[in-house]
């Protein structure tokens, strides 16, 4: 996701629609079809057209998944693989990942809507790097010898949490994917996944290829299906050890409580966001431009990282502004697989709506738009690429995470200002500053009550950079060494010398 992906060569394009090879679940390494024969629609989001039925799991596929990643946990030979093995079958599926990529780029296009060069430039990319990066872990998972008092040796193990529950989003479905199964799978865990209901294709064939890669049976799990129900029985179900989960905030505080109510497993989560992103009047102007722009815009505005509140200083301000203005208007909206296409649809009809509702909400409650706020086409969901100027903190497009294409512009005067009202927020994913002053970014960069803090870029992402949000934007963090502690429990032994 980082701009220099972004420009990147690029070479491929999709020529024809892709087979559709699998639908049904997976559980214990077999292909099946609900437990009650039940299958929902997959649409394109760029025609609101079917693309497929997919099987629908409901509790009673939960359940038999978790059982399968029970058996596979306490008894399979996932259990008994060394840990250099484990990382080579993870290894294997980057490979297969790699060699299947126009594929899947294809898949993710036409079930997302993302534009196929994004798919293919940086989606793609990144989850193999993640799916790398982790295989690369696998064997390296290492405890302590403790320094205790008394004849005793003492020493710590790092073993799997158990069977994980993964219930992932939408907008990035394969990079989400490998953000779960890297570490969980490198850690020797056993997995159940949820897919959205809006995207459940790319996660199906990842799960075919991580057959071929040789995950022993009923390690990785795909049960398909709704939030309210295959979701739910999820962060409900007494025999998943860890639930990991990333979306909205109001399903995070869902997951919470049933992990309360059932057995107590481990939760994290990665929420939502209202991410401060501060150009001052010292910043290289035109890269500010551009990555602001890339900030928000970049995949249809659906990023829980977006920068949301972008925060321009006084003396710039005007300038900026107009400069956004004419940016804005070389964005292309439409075919996500025409190859100058810059901004594909929204992923659905829902999503539409909601963002289409805080355009309004920007209108009535006085911002002044500049551009965009229409639909494109009368067919699928896209929307115009849209710009708010004269927005105030109090105004629910600042307060509120829109997940669309939807810029406001806020003025600022100085940076103790800037500070105290960019941390006025729930949220606390992300904080970008732009500015030609080290010491001031570095200022910022410790007074943000956020995860990541970009300096002069945004959306810079990698595999070895943990991620993740503090206050109502979640608990733990994805990636890097950090995100093998959501997957692992430290056991002390000691022994009388
Ligand atoms: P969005 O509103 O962007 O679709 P959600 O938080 O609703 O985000 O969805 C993210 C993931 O959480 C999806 O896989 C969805 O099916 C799942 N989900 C939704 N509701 C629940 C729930 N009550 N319990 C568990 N998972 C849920």
């Amino acid at each position: 996701m980082s701009t220099a992906t972004l420009s990147a060569p690029r070479t491929k394009t999709a020529k024809s629609p892709v087979k559709i090879r699998q639908t049904k679940m997976l559980i214990d390494g077999k292909w099946v079809d609900a437990a009650d024969g039940k299958t929902f629609e997959t649409l394109n989001p760029a025609t609101g057209e079917v693309i497929a039925r997919v099987a629908e799991g409901s509790k009673a596929d939960v359940d038999k998944a978790a059982r399968a990643a029970r058996k596979a946990f306490d008894k399979g030979p996932w259990r008994k693989m060394s840990a250099r093995e484990r990382g080579r079958c993870l290894s294997r599926l980057a490979d297969l990942i790699e060699k299947n990529a126009d594929e899947l780029a294809t898949l993710e296009t036409l079930d997302n809507g993302k534009p196929y060069k994004d798919s293919r430039n940086i989606d793609l990319p990144l989850t193999i790097e993640c799916y790398r990066y982790y295989a690369g872990w696998a064997d390296k998972i290492e405890g302590k010898t403790i320094p205790v008092s008394g004849p005793y040796f003492t020493y710590t193990r790092h073993e799997p949490v158990g069977v994980v529950g993964q219930i992932i989003p939408w907008n990035f479905p394969l990079l989400m994917q490998a953000w779960k199964w890297g570490p969980a799978l490198a850690a020797g865990c056993a997995i159940v996944l949820k897919p959205a209901e809006q995207t459940p294709l790319t996660a199906l064939r990842v799960g075919e290829l991580a057959m071929e890669a040789g995950f022993p049976e009923g390690v990785v799990n795909i049960v398909p299906g709704y939030g309210e129900t295959a979701g739910a029985a999820i962060s409900e179900h007494a025999e998943i050890d860890k639930v990991a989960f990333t979306g909205s905030t109001e399903v995070g505080k869902l997951i919470l409580q049933a992990a309360g109510r059932s057995n107590l497993k481990r939760v994290t989560l990665e929420l939502g966001g209202k991410s401060p992103n501060i150009v001052f009047a010292d910043a290289d102007l035109d890269s500010a431009l551009e990555g602001s722009f890339f900030g928000l815009f970049f995949n249809q505005g659906q990023c829980c990282c977006a920068g949301s509140r972008l925060f321009v200083e006084n003396s710039v301000h005007d300038q900026f502004v107009e400069k956004m203005l004419q940016r804005t208007k070389k964005q292309k909206v439409g075919d996500p697989f025409d190859p100058n296409t810059t901004q594909g649809p929204q992923v659905s009809q829902e999503q539409f709506d909601k963002v289409m509702g805080y355009i309004d909400a920007g209108q009535k409650d006085g911002a002044r738009m500049l551009t965009g706020g229409h639909r494109v086409g009368d067919k699928g969901y896209f929307i115009e690429p849209t710009v708010f100027a004269g927005v105030k903190d109090e105004m629910r497009i600042a307060r509120e995470e829109i997940f669309g294409p939807v810029m406001s512009i806020i003025r600022f005067k100085d940076m103790d200002e800037v500070i105290e009202r960019g941390n006025r927020t729930t949220y606390g994913l992300a904080a970008a500053v732009w500015t030609r002053d080290i010491g001031k970014a570095h200022r910022l960069a410790a007074e943000f009550r956020a995860g990541t803090v970009w300096i002069n870029c945004y959306d810079v992402f990698d595999a070895a950079a943990p991620f993740g949000g503090y206050k109502m934007s979640g608990i733990g963090r994805e990636l890097g060494e950090y995100a093998l502690r959501n997957y692992t429990e430290v056991k002390t032994v000691t022994v009388a010398l």
